[in-house]
This record gives structure tokens, C-alpha cells and sequence, in this order.
């Protein structure tokens, strides 16, 4: 599949385009202002997209900017994890203290589970339960092209913050090392914030989680 990122919002927060012979999906929308969201309408024209999903890693502000913008604009329905309806739905309260007035609260279509099988076309998407920076967070393994879009799990050595609500540094730790160090060592993380990297780079470099 192809990976298409955006850097989008105040959070610079990835927004990922996967797509395969005409048909993607859009992970995690961020995009909020006009500008942005034309950088991404543009690109779905111009690759002559069919969308057939917006599915999203966890709810966290930054990384659902975009939801009712994307679900309107292309009429695709919005996957979220099981777990993660609270934090989903706790964002609307919160948004105007960060400066998010406009904040459009989108409903939901379906709820992911793990060990999911998301299909897009012909490819498939393995769904990984990996909370700790949300209770709920999961990511989206593509076995074939090796990759997986991790959202605020593992970043580039680095990892995501638990001190939110529903965040836990020990969970975690344990949903990095078991559920993404045990891929294949080539496989290529996308990150929701910062430059993607591979599962083996960070089972050797990573300063927080390291495995030896
Ligand atoms: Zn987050």
C-alpha cells in the first residue's frame, strides 16, 4: 500500500493516507483549519481516491480535528476502537480550552476491536490493541508491505505520554514490547507525531523502551 502523511494542526499531529489501487482510508484527520483541509481533498483528487474509511488510532483532540470535516466532505463512515469511546467523546468539552472553538464533535459509525481485520479493496489491515497512552489506543499492522500506523504509541526514540486520563507508563511499556517489537525488525513505524522509523531501530536506539 501507499503511506501518504500530513502534518496537520498546532499538535503537528500525522495524518496518513493508505491507499491501494484506487481505494484508502484516512487515518487519524487532523487537519482543523480551511488550508489544511484543502491539502487533503487535493491529494485524494489527485490520486482519483475512492475513500471508504476514516479510522482512527485513539481519540485524543489532535488527532480527530478532522473527523467531521473528512466524514462530510467524502460521506465515509469513522472506525474507532472499543475502548476508546470515552476518550473519543470527551473531546468536545475539553476543546475550547485549547483554542479550539470550532471544534466539530463527529459521531462515530463502528467500533474496531482487536485482532480485527479491516479491509480496504483487496488489503488487509491487522488490528494491534496498544493502550497506555489511551485506554483504548490501537494501531493498524499491514503485514505485506510491512508497517504499521502506530499513533501515539512509539515514536522515532521516543514514546507516548500517560499522564492524560487513562494514560498508565507500565501498560504502556508492555503494549510497545508485545505487540509491536515482536514484529519483524523491518518493520516501518508511522508515528502520530514526528518522522516514522523501523521496529528494529527502536528495540536498539529507543532510550525509553529497549530491548537488549
Ligand atoms: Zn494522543
Amino acid at each position: 500500500m501507499n503511506v501518504k502523511s500530513f502534518t496537520f494542526n498546532p499538535f503537528m499531529e500525522n495524518t496518513y493516507v493508505i491507499h491501494a489501487n484506487g481505494k484508502g482510508a484516512i487515518i487519524d484527520p487532523g487537519c482543523y483549519d480551511p488550508a489544511e483541509q484543502k491539502q487533503l481533498v487535493d491529494f485524494i483528487k489527485e490520486e482519483n481516491l475512492d475513500v471508504q474509511m476514516i479510522l482512527s488510532t485513539h481519540g485524543h483532540i489532535d488527532h480527530v480535528l478532522g473527523n467531521a470535516f473528512v466524514k462530510r466532505n467524502f460521506n465515509v463512515p469513522l472506525w474507532i476502537g472499543e475502548h476508546d469511546v470515552e476518550t473519543f467523546k470527551a473531546v468536545e468539552a475539553y476543546a475550547p480550552n485549547y483554542g479550539f472553538q470550532n471544534y466539530e464533535a463527529a459521531k462515530y459509525d463502528y467500533l474496531i476491536k482487536e485482532g480485527d481485520t479491516i479491509e480496504i479493496g483487496h488489503e488487509k489491515l491487522k488490528v494491534l490493541f496498544v493502550p497506555g497512552h489511551a485506554p483504548g489506543h490501537i494501531a493498524f499492522y499491514h503485514k505485506e508491505d510491512g508497517f504499521v500506523i502506530g499513533g501515539d504509541v512509539l515514536f522515532k526514540e521516543s514514546v507516548g505520554r500517560t499522564d492524560m486520563p487513562g494514560g498508565d507508563s507500565d501498560t504502556l511499556m508492555n503494549s510497545i514490547k508485545k505487540e509491536l517489537y515482536s514484529l519483524p525488525n523491518d518493520t516501518v513505524v508511522y508515528p502520530g507525531h514526528g518522522e516514522r522509523t523501523t521496529v528494529g531501530h527502536e528495540k536498539q536506539f529507543n532510550p525509553f523502551c529497549r530491548v537488549s
